[in-house]
């Protein structure tokens, strides 16, 4: 596949571009593009340039506010919201999050809940983001009804994300990110475009049955969560905490108040943050914590999550990225060179 090199500067400031000519002003362009361009450098293309004609798409077709101002305010003493004035996730967390810090800090736990917010992206910035300032954080968003309840033959729950990260003082801090779907759905779209089969355990098909036929899983088919109905019952629990508890949309909800542009779902998020520090061992939380990673680490072969990203790093700052020719192509054309 022909793909351009591109350094991660590069790479921001078409997002921006692409973003601000299409009806994003500065602020909001410029957070979406952090995010976006985080994912290139961490190597996860799904999460990265890929996903502007997403949000170009949003903002043309009036879905998504370009202009948001995202509002905090208190719920409780240890709870704090957003009000996402329809806007792109990226700025609205990066105007939650002094607050949720303080709360966390102050109060040992603390929660911020997110509504009426666009999100498109991964959630490991967010929590990855927090575990810097010294919190273990968790953070869960729901997304459009791609994943049937065990049995089921009609798709009910998102491929709703859940990231957790801890602390490291003087390390970097490790951080998982995952859907409740097995496979990503832009990774069964790819199959159906290329036309390869996916491993069983990814979908059925409308009629319930197991199927490797990506085409099957998306036409009157649907996703299934990974582990069974373990997986399915962390999908509901996501719903219930990013729709039910913070007075948000659940997924069908979401897909229902959908135009069909192709762009993000409107929906809640909701984070929690722990300061270790003050759960009764005090700062003896990262030796502990360390005896368990060193413990995992010493049988070979094995990673923690997070790794492979930290690493991509050291590549993308050095070598930048690539991005496939026609994503590039499609790029351009959004800002009309
Ligand atoms: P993956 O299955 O690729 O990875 C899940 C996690 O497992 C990552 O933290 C990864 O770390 C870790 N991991 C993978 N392999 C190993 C290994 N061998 N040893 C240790 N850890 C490992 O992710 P998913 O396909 O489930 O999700 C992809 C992304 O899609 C996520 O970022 C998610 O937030 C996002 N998403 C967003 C949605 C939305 O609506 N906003 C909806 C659904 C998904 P590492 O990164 O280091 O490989």
């Amino acid at each position: 596949m022909q793909s351009v090199t591109m350094s991660l500067d590069e790479a921001h400031a078409l997002a921006v571009r692409c973003l601000t000519q299409h009806g994003a002003d500065e602020e909001n362009a410029r957070a979406v593009a952090d995010i976006v361009t985080a994912a290139e450098r961490d190597l996860c293309h799904s999460h990265g340039l890929f996903r502007i004609p997403g949000y170009v798409a949003s903002l043309k077709s009036g879905k998504v506010n370009g202009k948001a101002r995202p509002a905090v305010s208190d719920l409780a003493p240890s709870v704090v919201r957003v009000a996402g004035d329809n806007g792109f996730a990226p700025l609205a967390l990066e105007v939650g999050r002094a607050a949720l810090v303080e709360r966390a800090k102050s109060n040992g736990i603390a929660a911020l809940a997110l509504n009426d917010i666009y999100h498109f992206a991964a959630l490991w910035p967010e929590t990855e983001a927090l575990a810097e300032q010294g919190l273990a954080a968790f953070a869960f968003t729901a997304a459009f009804p791609y994943v049937v309840a065990p049995g089921g033959r009609t798709p009910i729950f998102g491929t709703n994300p859940m990231a957790f990260a801890w602390p490291r003082p003087g390390k970097h801090p490790m951080v998982f990110d995952q859907a409740s779907s097995t496979m990503a759905r832009g990774e069964i779209m790819i199959a159906a475009r290329d036309g390869h089969s996916v491993p069983y355990g990814a979908g059925i098909d409308s009629n319930g049955k197991d199927t490797t036929d990506p085409k099957a899983i998306l036409d009157g088919g649907a996703q299934l969560a990974f582990g069974g109905y373990k997986g399915a019952a962390l999908a509901m629990m996501v719903e219930l905490l990013v729709g039910a508890l913070i007075g948000d949309k659940l997924s069908f909800e979401a897909e229902a108040a959908d135009n069909g542009d192709g762009g993000p779902p409107v929906g809640g998020e909701l984070i929690i943050a722990l300061d270790p520090a003050r759960f009764g061992d005090g700062e003896g939380f990262a030796a502990h914590a360390d005896l368990l990673f060193e413990r995992i680490l010493s049988d070979e072969g094995v990673r923690l999550p997070g790794d492979r990203r930290r690493k991509a790093r050291e590549t993308t700052a050095r070598d930048g990225i690539r991005v496939q020719e026609s994503l590039s192509r499609t790029l351009l054309e959004l800002i009309g060179s």
